[in-house]
């Protein structure tokens, strides 16, 4: 399969922190891949990279054949609104708007009207199983409910990737599994990629292929947390 999204050489450095030595990466259209590795590692740093967050400071980021590294800001930041969806470890809606204003943020960003994008964001938030919190707010929510709704509001432009950053982590185990366990159903029926940051070994198991970084390199012996 042709690869959707493709890192050759990345390196990033903060002062003088490398945090990236020259990484090299790719998935596919589909698939979820894990990248994990000890704190410190550069998995933050790598999904930042990828995502056209952060800019690299050498080597290429290809995306459907076109070299990111080489757009201007807004490009990117274009780009990142129309094929790529976010998702952060906790905390990141909204905590004004209630879950189905959050969803239907994105959408109406883009351009879509008030009653379209508040629809499409109740259907997404039945998909995750939380159809019935629509008008509540984020305080009103347990946290696995509330990365729910982060799912859904990542998944709501139907996004040809999405870049998860430990997106379990602020959740006990058994929530975590059930909000990735709906994640990885969902992105399966819509055939979007994942990369998946994450330390943990019941999560890494959800990908299809596990990446291992050490030390802001690939760890060649490929050994990480899944058996
Ligand atoms: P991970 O996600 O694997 O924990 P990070 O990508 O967050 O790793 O960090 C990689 C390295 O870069 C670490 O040494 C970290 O301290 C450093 N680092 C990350 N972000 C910054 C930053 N904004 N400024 C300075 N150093 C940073
Ligand atoms: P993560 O779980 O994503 O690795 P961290 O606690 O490492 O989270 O980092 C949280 C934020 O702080 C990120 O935006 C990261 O870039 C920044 N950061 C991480 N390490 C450093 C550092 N040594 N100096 C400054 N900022 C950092």
């Amino acid at each position: 399969t042709a690869h959707l999204l493709t890192a050759t050489g990345v390196q990033k450095n903060y002062g003088p922190t490398q945090a990236l030595r020259g990484v090299d990466f790719s998935i596919a259209a589909g698939e979820i891949v894990a990248v994990t590795g000890p704190s410190g590692c550069g998995k933050s740093t790598l999904l930042h990279c990828l995502a056209g967050i952060l800019r690299a400071d050498a080597g290429e980021i290809r995306y459907r054949d076109q070299d990111i590294g080489l757009f201007s800001e807004a490009a990117r930041s274009r780009l990142r609104r129309s094929d790529f969806g976010v998702l952060f470890q906790f905390g990141q809606l909204v905590p004004e708007l209630t879950a189905a204003e959050n969803v239907a943020l994105p959408l109406l960003l883009a351009g879509s009207g008030r009653q379209e994008a508040r629809k499409a964001a109740i259907g997404w938030l039945d998909r995750f199983g939380v159809a019935d919190l629509a008008d509540k707010r984020p305080g009103a929510m347990s946290g696995g409910q509330q990365q729910r709704c982060a799912a859904a509001r990542a998944l709501v432009t139907e996004p040809q990737v999405i870049f998860a950053d430990e997106p379990t982590g602020a959740l006990d185990q058994l929530s975590g599994e059930q909000v990735l366990g709906a994640m990885v159903q969902v992105v399966r029926d819509q055939g979007a990629a994942v990369v998946l940051v994450t330390h943990e070994a019941t999560i890494a198991a959800y990908a299809d292929r596990e990446i291992v970084l050490r030390d802001g390199a690939v760890d060649p012996t490929g050994l990480g947390v899944t058996p």
